[in-house]
């Protein structure tokens, strides 16, 4: 058996000002044949997974073309046309096959089409037809389209938050996809679509409510029959009718068993609802609980610029409470591509004064005055060799530069934005977070993997930004209505048919 391989994965975070364009896709990558391979063979991320689950199910896995950017805006159209184009273009030329394996979100939005995967997985079905076997593995903030759903034979996703589980759901997709392809199986899928926001704060799968979810997803997966369930979290972040949590069932050849299993599941998320909604401190009530925390570091997971969730990574929300309060010893990344080159110019050991970070226009926080020196100058590559959101293991910040100010705190600004989930990031450039008292950890979930074992603290700050978790700082125009905890709403299972 053949399998092509292919995908355009992104997230996308309508309230973001930066569109995910050319340059972005030229920085973050457009993949091809066995670029695919070189970058992917063996890792964590559901293409490894497609791979080894080729190996171990003797099913050759050719992969076509990847087109991969960190969390933005909307991709837009012409970029969107052009990689979507070359895709089909390249599965209609090296068929025949005997199943499509596609790589994408399940949150992307493109200029044009606000369930831009949905788009896509129609578009494929159009090329192979009504028979062929398509599986995706998506993330687990997909907002779930039936219309995807639809386009698919297979529909598996990450139940782990942060996400470890892609490549393990990668071969489980090969495996399904190769039983379809020789009849052994008949999957039926049945979607739930519930009018429901997960907080971001409660969206940890190893703490309840999530953990019993998933676990009450895994028992109803195991009965006699079924082939897969999945409880999906959804993106609030993205401006689009099918934003929400989700839930699907797959099972073999019997539609009503499948919508039984869906639905008892889906009901099980529903009356989690208000344990699924959360509130963190405010910038002056987490520096108060910093300021009183004796041990070191205290990280502050500064949530409205979850560089994970499409914000810049620039917000000086909380570096600006903190100089203004003449707190000393606080360590961040800030993504400022100009201050980086001032420092270049000024050169390692030499004094600078800058004005770092939020120039965007919508960026949160304002540009702080710093002086200081530059402390190192560097490419801003490093490597995580171990299990961090997502399974991802090569970091480019682009050149970098780490400067100790004189009062007391040391910048590792950037030019480009990456999220805060390694320590290495830190480490490879000279810094140790352990040596300061505040450590602000862009994001809510990302970050914890590498940090709970350091922080003496973790605190959760409700912070401005496109990333905000207080929703009701964002004006919505396309989410359905009612929605909780937006409007207060009831939900009638029989209508999510
Ligand atoms: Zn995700």
């Amino acid at each position: 058996m053949r399998f092509a391989v292919l995908g355009l994965f992104h997230e996308a975070n309508t309230f973001s000002p930066v569109k995910a364009d050319r340059d972005m896709f030229a920085a973050g990558g457009i993949l091809r044949g066995e670029q695919i391979v070189d970058q992917y063979a063996d890792s964590g991320a559901t293409i490894g997974g497609y791979l080894e689950g080729g190996a171990r199910a003797g099913v050759e896995i050719v992969p076509l073309v990847f087109g991969f950017v960190n969390p933005a805006g909307a991709i837009t159209s012409d970029v969107f046309e052009s990689v979507v184009g070359e895709m089909l273009e390249a599965l209609r030329d090296n068929g025949p096959w005997d199943g499509v394996l596609l790589n994408v979100h399940g949150a992307a939005v493109a200029e044009g089409f606000l369930d831009a995967d949905g788009e896509i997985a129609s578009r494929v079905r159009a090329v192979v037809g009504a028979e062929l076997p398509v599986g995706a593995v998506l993330d687990l903030h997909a907002n779930v389209s039936r219309r995807l759903v639809d386009a698919l034979t297979i529909t598996l996703v990450y139940q782990t938050n942060p996400h470890v589980d892609a490549a393990e759901k990668g071969i489980r997709c090969v495996d399904l996809l190769a039983r379809t392809a020789s009849g052994e199986i008949r999957p039926v899928q049945e979607l739930v679509r519930l009018p429901l926001v997960v907080n971001i704060a409660r969206q940890d799968t190893a703490e309840r409510p999530m953990s019993s979810l998933v676990a009450k997803a895994e028992r109803v997966a195991a009965r006699p029959g079924m082939l897969s369930a999945s409880v999906v979290e959804g993106f609030p972040y993205a401006d689009v009718p099918d934003m929400g949590m989700s839930c699907l069932a797959i099972h073999d050849g019997d539609r009503s068993t499948a919508r039984a299993a869906v639905e008892e599941l889906a009901l099980e998320v529903w009356n989690e609802r208000e344990e699924l909604q959360a509130h963190g401190l405010d910038v002056d009530a987490a520096l108060d609980a910093a300021e009183h925390e004796a041990g070191a570091p205290v990280v502050l997971l500064d949530v409205g610029d979850n560089i994970g969730g499409g914000a810049p990574g620039d917000s000086t929300a909380i570096l600006e409470a903190v100089c203004k309060r003449g707190l000393r010893s606080l360590a961040q990344t800030l993504w400022d591509p100009e201050s980086v080159r001032q420092c270049e110019s000024a050169g390692v050991g030499n004094e600078v004064s800058l004005c770092v970070g939020a120039k965007l226009e919508h960026s949160a926080g304002s540009p702080v005055a710093v002086r200081g020196t530059i402390r190192v100058l560097a490419d801003g590559h490093f490597e995580e060799s171990g299990a961090v959101h997502g399974g991802f293991r090569y970091f480019d910040m682009g050149p970098t530069a780490v400067v100790d100010t004189t009062d007391g705190h040391t910048l590792v600004l950037t030019s480009k934005p990456i999220m805060n989930s390694s320590l290495r990031q830190f480490l490879s450039v000279g810094v140790d977070p352990r040596d300061y008292h505040i450590v602000v950890a862009k994001g809510v979930n990302s970050p914890r993997a590498a940090y709970t074992p350091i922080a003496a603290k973790m605190v959760v700050v409700d912070t401005d930004g496109v990333t905000a978790m207080n929703l009701g700082r964002f004006t919505y125009q396309h989410r359905r209505r009612p929605m909780f905890p937006f409007e207060s709403t009831t939900f009638d299972i029989g209508e999510s048919r």
